[in-house]
């Protein structure tokens, strides 16, 4: 369905992991799909500084989740190169671009990984149950102990499976170089 790729507040030393992104990510979406045999569905890709993604993500949480009153300072990522989420309409993967532009050997795996979290979102019932699990973080509905503990087994589990996948980098590095 495609994949599109912009930038946000880029500093010249960043531009070109925004250009490097643009030149992988059609190909990376089509090796994970055909890999998963599943469409992601629409893509949105933003490069930006993840430590200034709290306001977006917060943003995307309250549509998600018909509310407007979560707070802005809830959401903490650790060092990580991407985040994958979805609105209502398409997949969102945020890729770093302090980090990559720092490390940019983690570019192609990173952009794997994420799109293969995008498409596990397009699972039936994936997004449905993302959401409530989503509202039990922001402490909106209380799900019970027993269904917690599934949560962490299915986050394990797509964990492991887009971690599994970043062997794609290679084939694709080789393919768009
Ligand atoms: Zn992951």
């Amino acid at each position: 369905m495609g994949v599109r790729v912009s930038g946000r507040g880029l500093s010249v030393k960043q531009r070109p992991v925004l250009d490097e992104v643009r030149a992988l990510a059609p190909r990376a979406l089509s090796l994970v799909e055909g890999y998963m045999g599943r469409s992601a569905g629409r893509v949105e890709v933003m490069v930006m500084d993840l430590g200034c993604s709290h306001d977006l993500l917060v943003a995307v949480h309250q549509e998600l989740l018909g509310t407007r009153n979560l707070p802005t300072h809830r959401w903490e990522h650790g060092a990580v190169f991407g985040h994958t989420t979805f609105s209502a309409s398409e997949s969102l993967v945020l890729l770093d671009a302090v980090r990559l532009a720092r490390q940019p050997g983690e570019l192609p795996p990173t952009v794997v990984h994420e799109f293969a979290h995008a498409v596990q979102f397009a699972r039936p019932g994936a997004r449905e149950l993302a959401v409530r699990y989503l509202g039990d973080d922001y402490g909106l509905i209380r799900i019970g102990r027993r269904e917690v503990r599934k949560a962490n087994r299915e986050t394990a589990r797509d964990e492991q499976e887009a971690r599994d996948m970043e062997f794609l980098a290679d084939q694709l590095v080789k393919e768009v170089a």
